[in-house]
């Protein structure tokens, strides 16, 4: 079986036409790469205009704030991914003079690019003989191939490295990659793959041993760690203001806003709350908890992220005895109808989409 010809030859007649497919230019290739990470192609769609549009060239991106990018990616998650984006793109003309690095080593040392974006960007506008090693294709190699080493294991990713590496056509590397992720996406999926109409299933290893559903073997999952957000949504009827902070710390949708957070080892109840405040030193009969919106699950790969939100009512005149004995140092007022022009993470945005501030503040 000549397996480099009969994926690429499906791939003309299969691929989906995809708007990053008719470039070369590897600005927009590198776009569409770091947006499609862990993101399902019809909701990175919008986002790729969307960074197109406001930034069409490497030079635009690198001149934006970091909270006009972040903004612009808001809803997509995985935040770390569009903090590197910008810093990669002020690389980009610092050390290359604007010019998209045009070899696999440099293109490797561009911030959240890692081996299988540099192989695809500079296999793709390239045509550099670099295997792109995803998820897809991990599960279409070790079918077809038998590979039962574990995928997640070293040598498991070594052995489809290898067959990869033997296969690629060297004077067509991005189409044979991006056959072999888009056979993976359409064709072998994860679950339910179409092998009685496949163009492998003479040769599939997997199909001819009856253990698809059992490739490609994986060592175990990441532990997932349960995390408790008490968020205070502090609303001033006088001003029709309310108060967020920016996240500094190295952690999840860092440099994203969000309401001053308690984060707590258990759930957090009214009662404990008042206490909290009552022993925080402010008086507590100067801030009343009005109503408390709980039970928002938000999954993200190793965290799970229980979360609370505590709507309490505050004088401007006491809010910053508040902030203080609290110890929110950087939370700072905002007016309820402002809050559209700050970057978000999801769990805030589904928050203000569900709760209106402005009828707790009436
Ligand atoms: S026969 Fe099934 S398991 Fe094998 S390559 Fe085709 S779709 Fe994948």
């Amino acid at each position: 079986m000549n397996f480099g010809e009969k994926i690429t030859g499906w791939y003309h007649i299969h691929k989906r036409d995809l708007p990053w497919r008719k470039t070369s230019d590897p600005y927009l290739i590198w776009l569409s790469e770091i947006i499609l990470q862990q993101t399902r192609i019809e909701q990175g769609m919008d986002y790729y205009f969307k960074f197109k549009n406001a930034f069409p060239v490497v030079h635009k991106l690198a001149m934006a704030s970091e909270d006009q990018v972040l903004k612009l990616w808001q809803g997509l998650g995985y935040y770390t991914r569009a903090r590197n984006l910008h810093k990669a793109a002020k690389q980009i003309v610092e050390l290359h003079n604007g010019v998209f690095p045009n070899n696999y080593k440099d293109v490797l040392q561009l911030p959240g690019v890692g081996p299988y974006t540099a192989a695809a960007i500079t296999s793709i506008a390239f045509g550099e003989p670099y295997p792109v090693v995803d998820g897809n294709v991990m599960r279409v190699i070790s079918r077809i191939f038998g590979i039962e080493t574990a995928i997640d294991s070293t040598d498991g990713n070594k052995e489809i490295t290898t067959l990869m590496n033997k296969w690629i056509d060297k004077n067509d590397p991005g189409t044979f990659n991006q056959a072999v992720m888009e056979f993976g996406a359409l064709y072998c999926k994860p679950a339910n793959p179409e092998c009685s109409a496949c163009l492998f299933k003479e040769d599939c290893y997997a199909y001819k041993n009856k253990i698809v559903n059992e490739l490609p073997r994986k060592n175990g999952k990441v532990k997932t760690k349960k995390r408790y957000f008490n968020y205070l949504v502090i609303i001033s009827k006088e001003t029709n203001e309310t108060w967020l902070q920016k996240r500094t710390e190295k952690d999840i949708w860092q440099n994203l806003y969000e309401f001053p957070l308690l984060e707590s080892h258990n759930t957090m109840s009214e009662e404990l709350l008042q206490k909290k405040i009552d022993q925080s030193g402010f008086n507590g009969q100067q801030v009343k908890i009005q109503k408390t919106v709980h039970d928002y699950k938000h999954i993200l790969t190793h965290q799970h992220i229980y979360a609370r939100f505590f709507v309490l009512w505050l004088t401007p005149h006491h809010s910053d005895a508040f902030m203080k004995a609290m110890g929110f140092k950087s939370a700072f007022t905002v007016k309820i109808q402002n809050i559209d022009q700050y970057g978000i993470s999801r769990l805030t945005d589904r928050y203000l989409k569900e709760n209106k501030l402005n009828e707790a503040s009436t």
